[in-house]
């Protein structure tokens, strides 16, 4: 397709997973370049751009990028399906049925975006999950670019599936999640078969979800091996090396929230929050709560946008909570409790009389200005990706619950590798939740804290002048220039 003026910047198609941990991490990046004066259209669901409208700023937060503009498509599921816990599943499928053939129909209708002012779609920067635009782009000669949102230690270990299948290793046979996993390159001192990432645990390797995954994984290579990952170096260098000898252009730009925020300063020369690209309404009451709180005695829970939990698992959080005497900031999503007596069974005195005096409630909170006030100390967290390293760059240690996917495998290198946190997953467990918020706000708060802190200086190192990350970015920002020949 011919160039339509000569003078017109690059222009990025970003494509993320329509959920809200990839579109944030996918909307970061298209700041980033909007920053670098690059051109970027940006496809979203009609489902969470509809949310992204009501509950955000981006609209005029992206108004002053002119070269910058929203697309909308289908996810291919019904307005009101609840596209969260074990229905989560259905997003996969719905995209390849229904997205893939309208992502198609789109480009050739709309000209690859062409217009007076922008060129033709010159790069596609597809999510790593959503190989259907690697088809088009295959098919029309467009150079594509893989962003895979998820850690690196999540993409080693999915991309080395063929390798544990071949092993045995899974699916698994016997009982015993303590197993160490001998068939992923660089881990084998590390994960057990309970941290291997959380679709490994089916008993059946036809499983609709384990099959998708492995694919997508499979032909990431395809990408004519150009492939963002939202990590930095110092993090995960030595799965990096493993990673880049079957993708060696690889660009490790993050954490890439934190990255927005220090190009933004440099460009504006002044202090910028970033777009929270919420799909949910933030209550911002409870920064208000958190001002009245002593320094670092708060710890914060959130288990991200997808995990769901029954009305035991709430109580025994929520015992665990009280009975650890801290003061705790909790979110609590309206659709996350699942099952029948979700909301019918009265709470006990006791909860409602430890929440009034050391707790605060909310279904969403600004959780970037969270992680960084002065009164949080600990973060109990689901380990999303975003989640993990926005409590890196704020230094604050975690207690993981890990529920599903990448999470499993971040927690373990969250408590074992990185050693700023402790692991709980597959436990629930009020009398274990209690003695761990003690462990980490009380009994090992120092040590966690220093690690913690220890780590957050890592990541300012890396996305100023000269670290990792920042050149990364720019080496990205100039391959895509380069693709674009006058
Ligand atoms: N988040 C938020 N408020 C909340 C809970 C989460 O703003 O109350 C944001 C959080 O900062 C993160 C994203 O939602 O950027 C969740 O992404 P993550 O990868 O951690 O988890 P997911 O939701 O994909 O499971």
């Amino acid at each position: 397709m011919a160039s339509q003026g000569a003078k017109l910047p690059p222009h990025v198609l970003i494509f993320p997973l329509p959920i809200q941990g990839h579109i944030s991490s996918m909307l970061r990046l298209a700041e980033l370049l909007c920053l670098a004066e690059l051109h970027v259209t940006f496809i979203v669901s009609e489902f969470c751009h509809n949310h992204l409208l009501k509950h955000t700023n981006v609209e005029s937060r992206f108004a002053c990028y002119p070269g910058f503009s929203f697309q909308t498509i289908s996810d291919g599921l019904p307005e009101d399906h609840p596209r969260a816990g074990e229905r989560f599943a259905d997003i996969m499928p719905a995209l390849r049925r229904v997205t893939a053939l309208l992502f198609n129909k789109m480009m050739i209708e709309k000209k690859w975006f062409a217009s007076s002012t922008r060129r033709p779609i010159t790069c596609i920067i597809a999510d790593g999950v959503l190989s259907f635009t690697a088809d088009f782009a295959e098919e029309n000669g467009i150079p594509l670019v893989y962003f895979r949102t998820a850690s690196a230690v999540f993409f080693w270990a999915s991309f080395c599936m063929p390798k544990l299948i071949e092993a045995g290793e899974i699916a698994f046979t016997g009982n015993d999640m303590n197993l160490m996993v001998k068939s992923v390159p660089g881990m084998e001192d590390i994960i057990r078969r309970r941290d291997l990432p959380g679709y490994c645990r089916v008993n059946d390797l036809n499983d609709t979800t384990f099959q998708i995954i492995k694919n997508e994984t499979q032909q990431s290579p395809r990408a004519q091996a150009f492939f963002i990952l939202n990590t930095f170096e110092d993090l995960e260098g030595p799965v990096l090396s493993h990673i880049r000898k079957h993708l060696p252009r690889l660009y490790t730009i993050g954490p890439n929230h934190f990255h927005l925020t220090s190009r933004l300063a440099a460009a504006t020369k002044t202090e910028n929050s970033i777009s929270s690209g919420s799909l949910w309404e933030e209550d911002r009451s409870c920064l208000a709560w958190l001002d009245s709180q002593p320094t670092k005695s708060v710890i914060y829970a959130s288990f991200g946008s997808i995990t769901v939990v029954t009305r035991e698992q709430l109580e025994e959080f929520w015992y665990g909570l009280v009975n650890s005497g801290q003061r705790f900031l909790w979110v609590i999503r309206p659709d996350s409790i699942m099952g029948e007596d979700s909301g019918s069974r009265p709470i006990p005195d006791e909860l409602q009389e430890g929440t009034k005096s050391r707790g605060y409630m909310v279904g969403w909170a600004p959780q970037l200005e969270v992680l960084n006030h002065p009164a949080i100390g600990g973060f109990l967290t689901h380990s999303g990706r975003n989640s993990t390293l926005e409590s890196m760059v704020a230094g604050v240690p975690m207690i993981c619950w890990p529920y599903f996917a990448d999470q499993m495998i971040n927690s373990r290198f969250v408590g074992e590798v990185w050693k700023i946190g402790l692991d709980m997953k597959d436990t629930c467990d009020r009398v274990i939740i209690e003695k761990m918020v003690r462990d980490l706000m009380h009994v090992r708060k120092d040590e966690f804290l220093r690690r913690a802190d220890d780590m957050a200086k890592l990541t300012r190192k890396v996305v100023h002048e000269g670290g990792s990350s920042y050149t990364s970015l720019n080496s990205l920002i100039e391959f895509i220039k380069s693709m674009v020949s006058n």
